[in-house]
């Protein structure tokens, strides 16, 4: 440090003065300043022009390339991830209040891309939960019940891969016959299970029965044979049918009293049949797998086993019914 001027000396050897930078006497030849060849082109295999003085030049040109480079390159990363929110917000973002409510998105099926869901769609009703447990029984109360075999039977439509399952409710809360009815409806169901438990006083209450939505309405002729076809399996493994075959019409009059009809009365009433039926707008069938509150029919559907047995019939009934309905009509269109 100079103590006068407060510079380094070492700021002297940079001036223009500096003997080191002087260009030699014309007279003498001038020795190469750079032994290595200029670059090649590698396409064509001609020298790149080179500015003789420009090292700095080429540099700085690199520097500016690279740099302009890494600004594509973030430019491309943004307009991706910008691509990537699109596609998955989009629907909510371009019509506010697409989103269904939480409790509903959770059952309907996931449908980010705005894409139809690729399968039959298959509305699982697990009946009861949320806080609503059904009939309390000696063993269990229904909604562990009807749960489990709804969750048993998603497993096996979600394995098949020709469906597009969904629960009509995700039981964090009670959801009314009507507010499932209208999550299926939301979902595009077109075939719905709804799963109840039956009860009695008397522990020799039991066996097997279903509803279809009944006569006079639309899909009462899908509805009854799936009714027909699960009935039949079910009897098919030895459990006793009610009534005249497994299959009757419900009705609640103005009492608000349960009016029961065999399957062979095909009187339309006008009273209303279980809400979820009316209203779901699809073929439909509320079957109640077993009794609760029997010893015998628990061991055949109640119990674990039991709850996988039902759902094993009622996947490879759903199965027939869309082979029946669905593959075959497609199939009739082909042709
Ligand atoms: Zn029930």
């Amino acid at each position: 440090m100079d103590h006068r001027t407060g510079h380094s000396p070492a700021r002297a050897k940079n001036t223009y003065h500096s003997t080191a930078r002087q260009a030699p006497p014309r007279s003498q030849p001038v020795p190469p300043v750079c032994p290595v060849p200029p670059p090649r082109s590698p396409r064509t295999g001609r020298a790149r022009p080179q500015a003789a003085s420009s090292y700095r030049q080429y540099a700085a040109r690199r520097r500016r390339g690279s740099a302009l480079r890494r600004l594509m390159y973030l430019m491309a990363a943004v307009l991706l991830a910008g691509a990537v929110f699109l596609v998955l917000n989009g629907p909510e973002l371009l019509l506010p209040g697409a989103a269904e409510p939480e409790s509903q998105a959770a059952a309907a099926p996931a449908d980010p891309a705005g894409t139809e869901p690729t399968g039959f769609v298959v509305a699982v009703d697990p009946g009861h939960g949320g806080g609503d447990p059904g009939t309390e029984g000696p063993y269990f109360n229904e909604d562990e019940m009807t749960w489990e075999t709804a969750e048993l039977l998603m497993d096996l439509l979600e394995a098949d891969g020709r469906f597009a399952p969904f629960l009509t409710t995700d039981g964090t809360e009670y959801e009314r016959p009507s507010q499932r009815a209208a999550n299926a409806v939301a979902g595009g169901a077109q075939l719905l299970l709804s799963i109840h438990g039956n009860s009695g006083d008397d522990p020799n209450y039991a066996g097997f029965e279903c509803y279809p939505v009944p006569p006079g309405r639309t899909y009462n002729a899908e509805s009854l044979a799936f009714a027909q076809m699960i009935a039949d399996r079910f009897g098919q493994t030895g459990e006793r049918l009610r009534g005249e075959n497994g299959v009757r019409y419900i009705y609640y009059d103005a009492n608000n009293e349960k009016q029961i009809f065999e399957v062979s009365d095909t009187t339309v009433h006008s009273d209303p049949t279980f809400t979820l039926l009316e209203e779901c707008g699809c073929p439909a069938v509320l079957a109640e797998q077993c009794f609760i509150t029997s010893p015998e029919d628990v061991a055949a559907f109640g119990d674990e086993a039991g709850r996988q047995a039902a759902a094993q019939i009622y996947y490879e009934t759903i199965c027939e019914w869309y082979e029946t309905y669905v593959e075959a009509a497609d199939s009739d269109a082909l042709t």
